[in-house]
C-alpha cells in the first residue's frame, strides 16, 4: 500500500482514538491510501486552491489531499471524536488544515472559504450527501463559489446525477446537475475498500460548473421538476396540475406533448417548461 506521509497508518489512528464507526453518521472509512490518493488526484490541481472537505473522519482523504499539494484544506466534521486525530494531521501540515466541528448542512461554505479558488472533495456521508450536492448546484449565484466537485456517493446516486432521459435513474437530480454542470462518474469503489464495508458499491463523481447553462430561472426549474418527477408515471398535463390549473396549456406552449411523461423530457425541454411557467406567473 502507498506511503503518502509519515503519519501512522489509518487503522492505528482509528484504534488509538476509539473511532468505532457510527451508522447514524454514515461512517464508512476509506483506509486504502491508493484509493484516497486517486480521489485526490481526480480533483485536479490543488496547489492554488482551498479544498473544502465534508466529513474527514479519521482523515484518510484529508491526508491524500494535503500530500497531493493542496494549498489549504478546510474540513467540516460533525463527529467530535475525530477532532484529536485531525489535529495530528494539522500539526503535520502546519497552517494548511483547518478543521471546523459542525454540521455541513448548516454551515455557509462561501463565508468559510473566502476568495480563493475552491474545490470540493469528499467521501460524503450517505444520509446527507444528496442534499449537500443539491445545495452546491443550486446556489443562486452562477458560476458558483466552487470550481469543481469530486465526491463519493453510493453508486446509485452517482447514476442519478448523470442519467439520460428515458432511463430509470433519470429525475430531478439529473436535470439540475445536467443543466448546471459537466461531468459524471469517474470510477467505482468496491464495498470491500471501506471499514466497515457498506452494502452497496460506491462511485466517485467529478463535476465542474457549466459556465453557460441554458438561461432559466432556478426556482421555476426546481418547481417544475419537483412537480413533474413527484408523479413521474403521470402525463405532464396531469402532474403539473399541482402548479397550475392550465397545465395542458403550459406544456403545449413550451412546445411539448401534454401526454409526455417527465422521464421523456430532456434538459432543454425542462428549461423551456420552466421559462414558460415563469413567464405565465409574471403576467
Ligand atoms: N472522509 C472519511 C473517509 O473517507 O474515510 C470519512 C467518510 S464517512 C463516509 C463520512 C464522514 O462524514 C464521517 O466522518 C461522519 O462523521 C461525517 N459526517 C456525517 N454527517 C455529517 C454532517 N452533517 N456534517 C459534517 N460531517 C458529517
Amino acid at each position: 500500500m502507498a506511503q503518502i506521509d509519515d503519519l501512522p497508518p489509518l487503522r492505528d489512528v482509528i484504534a488509538a482514538h476509539g473511532l468505532n464507526a457510527k451508522k447514524s453518521l454514515g461512517q464508512n472509512f476509506l483506509l486504502d491510501l491508493n484509493l484516497t490518493s486517486r480521489i485526490a488526484r481526480s480533483a485536479g490541481s490543488l496547489e492554488d486552491c482551498t479544498v473544502l472537505e465534508v466529513g474527514p473522519g479519521p482523515g484518510g482523504l484529508t491526508r491524500a489531499l494535503l500530500a497531493a499539494g493542496a494549498k489549504r484544506v478546510i474540513a467540516i466534521e460533525k463527529d467530535s471524536r475525530c477532532l484529536p486525530a485531525l489535529a495530528e494531521i494539522s500539526a503535520h501540515y502546519p497552517g494548511r488544515l483547518e478543521v471546523i466541528e459542525g454540521d455541513a448542512l448548516e454551515i455557509d461554505p462561501v463565508a468559510l472559504t473566502g476568495r480563493d479558488k475552491v474545490r470540493i472533495a469528499a467521501n460524503l456521508p450517505y444520509n446527507v450527501g444528496t442534499q449537500l450536492l443539491i445545495n452546491w448546484i443550486t446556489t443562486p449565484q452562477w458560476p458558483p463559489f466552487w470550481s469543481s466537485l469530486t465526491l463519493m456517493f453510493q453508486k446509485e446516486v452517482g447514476e442519478r446525477i448523470s442519467a439520460s432521459p428515458a432511463s430509470k435513474a433519470y429525475g430531478r437530480l439529473a436535470v439540475l446537475a445536467g443543466w448546471r454542470c459537466k461531468g459524471g462518474i469517474l470510477f467505482d469503489i468496491s464495498p470491500k475498500a471501506f471499514t466497515p464495508p457498506p452494502k452497496v458499491t460506491s462511485a466517485v463523481v467529478h463535476l465542474t460548473p457549466n459556465l453557460s447553462p441554458l438561461p432559466c430561472d432556478l426556482k421555476a426549474l426546481e418547481k417544475i421538476t419537483a412537480a413533474a418527477f413527484g408523479q413521474r408515471r403521470k402525463m405532464l398535463r396531469a402532474s403539473l396540475r399541482s402548479l397550475t390549473p392550465d397545465a395542458e396549456d403550459l406544456v403545449t406552449k413550451a412546445g411539448l406533448k401534454p401526454t409526455a411523461r417527465a422521464e421523456e423530457i430532456d434538459i432543454a425541454g425542462f428549461v423551456e417548461l420552466a421559462n414558460t411557467f415563469r413567464a405565465a406567473q409574471a403576467v
